[in-house]
């Protein structure tokens, strides 16, 4: 389950935090960590902070976007350390942890991904996420340094990785034997441009004032957790709402 997760630092302005973040991850058996757009570098103080946890370190994977860095992701948690933009589906760290367990168990890559530490991740980001996950801190101080808050992740899905905390790993996210793998975030991605496209084509969504429109339809979608073949139908349908689109255009055309 654990190599199966990436953890995903955006922005990351002190190198001493990408030090502190391997570290956090190495003791919980996770290795596998994604730079996006990194302001620091991994260097001298990276190497000390991270405490003989350099092999994370040689081995980060930089983008320059999020979107690359969870292109092939089943599944996406975005940390947060305040409620933000339109409600979105909220777990705690214990949730997170079962949910990546039961995505790992069903063959899915996994992302969480950590903000910047001076304003955490836009609400942008936040959207590219089928979940959000807020650790319970006091309220009047809820933030925590990132690789603090890499460590409390790290923390649970090593619990939910262990054999004897965990039964739900080997079951399949929705009790059975699922017959296709859950959308990466590239398949679904790629139908909602679709949908997109298609609702301009037909008048339902203007450009000019496309609202919330998409982002509550994405919402929408990553709460469903629609698998590949899902989208496959789905994408079927956008084809022949577009061509019934255009044949109903040329009709009309011919008769004017
Ligand atoms: N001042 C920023 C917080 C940045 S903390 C803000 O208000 O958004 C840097 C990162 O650490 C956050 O983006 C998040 O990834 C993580 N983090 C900090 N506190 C957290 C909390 N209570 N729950 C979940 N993630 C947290």
């Amino acid at each position: 389950m654990l190599n199966q997760i990436r953890i995903v630092m955006v922005n990351t302005t002190h190198s001493g935090n990408i030090g502190a973040a391997a570290r956090a991850m190495k003791n919980m058996g996770l290795s596998r960590l994604y730079l996006v757009d990194p302001i620091a570098a991994v260097d001298e103080e990276a190497i000390q902070r991270s405490s003989r946890a350099e092999d994370i370190l040689d081995n980060v994977v930089i983008t320059a976007t999020l979107e690359e860095a969870i292109a092939d992701c089943g599944l996406v948690v975005g940390t947060s350390a305040r409620s933000r933009s339109i409600p979105w589906p909220l777990m705690s760290p214990r949730q997170c942890a079962d949910r990546a367990a039961q995505a790992a168990a069903a063959d899915n890559e996994i992302a969480v991904v950590f903000g910047r530490e001076s304003r955490g991740l836009t609400n942008e980001e936040l959207h590219l996420c089928h979940a959000h996950v807020h650790i319970p801190t006091d309220e009047a101080f809820s933030s925590l340094n990132v690789a603090q808050a890499i460590q409390v992740l790290c923390y649970e899905l090593r619990l939910a990785s262990l054999p004897a905390e965990n039964d739900s790993a080997d079951e399949a996210r929705w009790g059975v034997d699922w017959d296709y793998p859950m959308a990466t975030h590239e398949q679904l991605n790629g139908m909602l441009q679709h949908m997109e496209k298609t609702l301009v084509e037909i008048g339902f969504l203007d450009p000019n004032t496309p609202k919330q429109l998409m982002s509550r339809m994405r919402r929408l979608f990553q709460r469903a957790a629609p698998d590949r073949m899902e989208i496959n139908i789905l994408r079927g349908m956008l084809v022949a709402v577009e061509r019934t689109a255009e044949r109903a255009h040329q009709k009309k055309g011919e008769e004017d």
